[in-house]
């Protein structure tokens, strides 16, 4: 974008007789002929205010060129003997005709720094750094929670040893009689399959069977997702947008009384809301129908049942129950320790698989434990 450069002219105050606003082009007083001196004010120059948004000076730009000259001849310097401001041009003193010593003060020219570079289009909105300190505390207290747990289970699952003693045995014994009994079940259609039925022989080699399919009738087995409309769905977001152009303006002091200010117009950015929407699909569950029929089948069904139990050094043993030849029985065995450990304040349990496990532990008898910190006992041995 085009540069637009001008020059403005600074004004300085005699101290001599007061004059005020002397055009910097005057390097002497127009009123009491003084010097401009390196003394208080007189060494700055007033360049009047500026505009706070643009940078732009109030004051207009001088074009004559008589002023352009003086403006580009250089910082002022003052001389060493007399003190009077010259051109930076001149070797010479205006005033006393001294010459330019490598002691004279100087004024500085400022370096020309180029305009800023544009101003960056903004990049994501700050709430992210909120969201960012959010995550951070919830990642911090995940860290803490799932960490003390974890310390916790660790120690929970420690074990130590302790000692106890079997406080008593006891053992149940059952014996059922089942029989072969016909039933009548349901059963999906895709799922049933017609096979005959077998009677066991010596309560072994039957099959149950599926006779007699019937009364097929659409029953809910499932249920399916389906589509059931949608809804646009609206949140109100920002953005950073260009919009037009805004003159920025910036000054360099050319050390005389002048200085060049450069002026261009560059992208501005506004803060743009926009509607972003989505279409939302809404699923509802359908019931899903297929026919379920009645049938006929056979099952094991109890007759009856005999039980047996006994401790202590009793030894286990099986109740009667004659059986009838299409009948089967089936057996049912539990043994079980009572343990005190601990000093006798703690109790638990321990149930041998088999009669023969079961027969290797006596009451009174000493058995050491591995208990873990939690209070579960892992392991129990005789001692
Ligand atoms: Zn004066
Ligand atoms: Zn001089």
């Amino acid at each position: 974008m085009a540069k637009r450069t001008r020059i403005i002219e600074g004004m300085w105050d005699c101290s001599s007789c007061g004059t005020k606003g002397i055009l910097a082009r005057h390097k002497k007083c127009p009123h009491c002929n003084n010097p401009r001196e390196l003394t208080g004010q007189e060494s700055e120059f007033d360049f009047g205010d500026t505009d706070a948004a643009t940078g732009k000076s109030l004051r207009e730009g001088v074009t004559d060129e008589k002023a352009l000259e003086l403006a580009n001849a250089g910082a002022d310097w003052f001389c060493a003997y007399c003190g009077a401001s010259n051109r930076g041009d001149q070797e010479i003193c205006k005033n006393c005709r001294a010459e330019r010593g490598t002691d004279a003060k100087a004024l500085q020219e400022e370096a020309d720094p180029g305009l800023p570079p544009e101003q960056p289009a903004p990049a994501a909105p700050k709430k992210r750094g909120a969201l960012f300190k959010v995550g951070m505390v919830l990642g911090g207290l995940l860290v803490f929670c799932c960490g003390s747990s974890i310390v916790y289970g660790i120690w929970s699952s420690m074990t130590h040893e302790t000692t106890g003693q079997v406080v008593s045995t006891d053992w149940k014994r059952t014996v059922y009689q089942e029989r072969f009994t016909p039933v009548t079940l349901e059963g999906w259609a895709d799922e049933l399959h017609a096979q005959s039925s077998r009677m066991p022989v010596n309560g072994a080699g039957e099959v149950a069977g599926v006779q007699n399919i019937r009364g097929c009738v659409p029953r809910q087995r499932t249920t399916r997702k389906v589509a059931d409309g949608t809804e646009r769905v609206c949140s109100t977001k920002h953005r950073k947008t260009a919009c037009g152009t805004e003159e920025k303006c910036h000054t360099r002091n050319k050390g005389n009384g002048f200085k060049e200010e450069v002026c261009e117009d560059v992208t501005k950015y506004c803060d743009e809301s926009y509607e972003d929407c989505r279409n939302e699909t809404h699923y509802r569950d359908e019931p899903v129908y297929a026919p379920k029929c009645t049938y006929d089948s056979y099952q094991w069904k109890e007759v009856t049942h005999r039980e047996a139990s006994g401790g202590d050094g009793e030894p286990p043993r099986w109740p009667d129950l004659s059986v009838s030849p299409e009948d089967r029985l089936r057996r049912e065995e539990k043994y079980t320790l009572h343990i005190a450990y601990d000093g006798g304040k703690k109790n638990t349990t321990f149930e041998p698989k088999t009669e023969q496990e079961y027969l290797g532990w006596k009451k009174g008898q000493q058995v050491s434990l591995t208990v873990s910190n939690g209070g579960e006992v892992k392991q129990i041995v005789p001692r």
